[in-house]
């Protein structure tokens, strides 16, 4: 983010953070939402904080972009029967947000929770094949608090690795299988047809393995075991 919003103010650019699963965590003791001109969070259920139904946030420092954003998410309109502008339905639910006040008091319990969990991973697993997330912090990052909503390692042979994790019992995901420029959704666009061989790369790498608040010490001990016994031959 400091490197992001350098190259946005050098060049009078707005930056548009996607929080969606950065629930607390920071970097440069700065937390994520507070970066950009607008970050948007997810309360989806699975997510960090989650609600029990879907629900979000947008966060900003701008009180213009606040007056703009409460007329849209409510049918572009800040006084009733009047609409100034085109908008959408978009209200955070009251029981949802009331569940959600209940469960920002754990957020914080929770994400050491899922550090504990995350810190045992990187000290512990070690396999070749496997790459383990970046280190807390280089050169420009100087406090780096992760949110550890996903543990995302890489490797060359990820669909062998996942299926030996699945075969001793460990669950993985892919987040996400299918990168955004090759989504039905966007045939139609020019970069579709585009090759962004980073991007690909990435894709077909990745795997999350098991992270949440409710995992035991002895659950993270068998996903390191499991991991450090994965071998490309066998
Ligand atoms: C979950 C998620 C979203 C979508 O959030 P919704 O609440 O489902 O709209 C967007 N971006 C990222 C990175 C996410 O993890």
């Amino acid at each position: 983010m400091p490197v992001i919003t350098a190259i946005a103010k050098k060049h009078n650019l707005l930056v548009l953070e996607d929080s969606a699963q950065a629930h607390g965590a920071q970097t440069n003791n700065k937390k994520a939402g507070n970066w950009g001109d607008a970050s948007g969070f997810s309360f989806y259920p699975g997510k960090n904080l989650g609600a029990l139904g879907d629900a979000g946030a947008i966060t900003t420092n701008d009180p213009d972009l606040v007056e703009v954003l409460k007329a849209l998410r409510n049918y572009g309109s800040h006084e009733k029967y009047k609409n100034i502008m085109l908008g959408v339905n978009s209200r955070l639910d009251e029981i949802q947000a009331a569940m959600l006040g209940v469960k920002l008091k754990h957020l914080d319990k929770e994400a050491q929770a899922r550090k504990k969990i995350a810190d045992a991973y990187m000290r512990s697993i070690r396999n070749s094949h496997i790459s383990l997330p970046l280190p807390y912090e280089t050169d420009v990052l100087t406090f780096t608090e992760h949110a550890w909503h996903l543990f995302v390692v890489r490797s060359a042979h990820r669909d062998k690795l996942q299926q030996h994790l699945a075969e001793n019992g460990v669950q993985t995901l892919i987040h996400y299988p299918i990168p955004p420029h090759q989504q039905e959704a966007y045939k139609n666009y020019d970069f579709s047809s585009r090759s962004f061989p980073v991007t690909e790369l990435i894709h077909n790498e990745i795997l999350s393995l098991p992270i949440s608040p409710v995992m035991t010490h002895e659950q993270a001990m068998k996903v390191i075991e499991v991991c450090n016994s994965f071998s490309v031959s066998g």
